[in-house]
This record gives structure tokens, C-alpha cells and sequence, in this order.
């Protein structure tokens, strides 16, 4: 077992890309349903005020450090946290091997259409893959019901959830034991990446660590969310000061 580095009260895998593969491949092989959750800095500072998400988080099978600010956190508390295992990379890993594993793959969450051109995408770059159903991630709780008897009688071995954090890990955990898919992920934007709305960045800006600069760019309705960063700095370091 890798260690889990406590940041901000949530405990995160020290895993590489290869070793949160293997965990969701023993996962899926166990049975049990599970939730596994991408841990990116505007997550922790969320789950410091929000109890719910954070106990959904430190019940989750895996949550891997998403994000250069996740890295960063751990490296600067002094703990090991060997690279970033981003959630829409950990996805292409997992789809990528779910042919050979004859591992079935759900698409819930994000506008109407865009989990269909993901599906189409996914099929395009994994060929044999099985996509076998999708939903969009607009309904009321009155949908729910059908949306559960859908994901259920699709019979996926992975349920990715992309509705945005916190709505899809509560969502996920809310109905879990209902659900009883051997591993649910909660993916955010990832659709909308597949899908070709949403780009990602340029590798050169990735490895500079600045995709969170270029998504601010790209959509700057979420330029707003930038000022999670220096709080989720400063909170670290407090940690840091004060353990
Ligand atoms: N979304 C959804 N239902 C909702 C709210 C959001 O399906 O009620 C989708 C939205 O269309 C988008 C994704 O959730 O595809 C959230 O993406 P974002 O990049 O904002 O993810 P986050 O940064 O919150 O993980």
C-alpha cells in the first residue's frame, strides 16, 4: 500500500499514473463498489469547508493527486508524492486498457450531446472499446430513479460521473450501494475535452504547470475560481507552520 499524504485534512494517494491503474484494476477485480476521486487543489480547499466532501473523499478507495497544486501541497509538508495523475489522464489510461480487460465504461454527466461525442471519440482512439450507455448531467431528483435503472441495467465495470466537484462525488456516494458499479470516478471537464468544446492545454504550458492559467483563459467565467489558488498556498503552508 503507497502512503496517503494528509493535505488540508484529506488524504491523498502517493501513487504514479501506473500504480492508480493497478488500483483500479484491483478494485474493479474485487467487486465491491468503490469511488475513486482526482484530488486538484480547488477540491481540497472546497472539502475544508465542506464535512461532506471531505468525509466522501477520505472514504474513497483512491484519490489521486490531480493537479500541480496537489503535488506541490505534499512536496512542500515535507511528504513523497512521486507526479500528478490528472483525471482526464488516468480516463485516456483507463480507456485505453479497458478493450483488453473487457472493462464496460458508463459516460454520465456534462450537456446534452456531449457524452455521445465523447463515446464517439473514445471509440475512435480505443478501438473495441465499450462504451455502453450515456446520460447527460442535467436532471432533477425526480430523474434520478431512471437514471440509476439506466447506469444499472448497462452493467458497467466503471461509471465515470462528470458533473462538476462537489455535485459528482456526493451524487456518486449518495447512491453507491444502489448502484453497485465496481468503481465510480467523478471526472469534472473531461467529456467536454473528449468531446473537442473544451481544449486542453498545450503540453509546454502543462509541464510549466500552468494549465490552470490556460483554462482561466480559455473560459473566463471560471477566472473567478483562480483566487482558490493563493488561499489553498497559504492554507498548506499553515499546515506546515502548525504540524
Ligand atoms: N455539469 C453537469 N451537471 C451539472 C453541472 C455541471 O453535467 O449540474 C457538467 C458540466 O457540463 C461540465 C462538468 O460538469 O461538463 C464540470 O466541468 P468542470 O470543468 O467545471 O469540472 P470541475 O472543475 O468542477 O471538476
Amino acid at each position: 500500500m503507497n502512503e496517503r499524504v494528509n493535505i488540508l485534512g484529506v488524504k491523498v494517494d502517493a501513487v504514479t499514473m501506473a500504480q492508480a491503474v493497478e488500483r483500479v484494476a484491483d478494485l474493479i477485480d474485487a467487486g465491491k463498489p468503490s469511488i475513486v476521486a482526482t484530488a486538484n487543489a480547488e477540491m481540497l480547499l472546497r472539502a475544508t469547508h465542506d464535512d461532506e466532501l471531505k468525509n466522501i473523499l477520505n472514504a474513497a478507495s483512491l484519490v489521486v493527486p490531480d493537479g500541480a497544486g496537489t503535488v506541490w501541497a505534499a512536496r512542500h509538508l515535507g511528504k513523497q508524492m512521486p507526479e500528478r495523475v490528472a483525471g482526464f489522464d488516468l480516463v485516456q489510461e483507463l480507456m485505453k486498457l479497458a478493450p483488453v480487460k473487457q472493462w464496460k465504461i458508463f459516460l454520465f454527466g456534462s450537456a446534452p450531446t456531449i457524452a455521445d461525442k465523447a463515446k464517439v471519440k473514445a471509440e475512435t482512439l480505443y478501438p473495441g472499446i465499450k462504451i455502453v450507455g450515456t446520460r447527460n448531467g442535467y436532471f432533477t431528483a425526480a430523474d434520478e430513479p431512471e437514471i440509476i435503472s439506466q447506469i444499472k441495467s448497462a452493467r458497467p465495470e466503471i461509471l465515470l460521473a462528470a458533473l462538476g466537484v462537489p455535485k459528482q462525488e456526493k451524487w456518486l456516494a449518495k447512491f453507491r450501494d444502489e448502484l453497485q458499479i465496481p468503481v465510480s470516478i467523478g471526472v469534472g471537464g473531461t467529456f467536454d475535452v473528449m468531446a473537442g468544446v473544451v481544449k486542453r492545454a498545450p503540453l509546454w504550458m502543462q509541464r510549466a504547470k500552468l494549465e490552470w492559467l490556460f483554462r482561466a483563459m480559455l473560459q473566463p467565467s471560471r477566472a473567478g475560481r483562480l483566487v482558490a489558488l493563493p488561499k489553498f498556498v497559504l492554507k498548506v503552508h499553515q499546515q506546515k507552520v502548525n504540524s
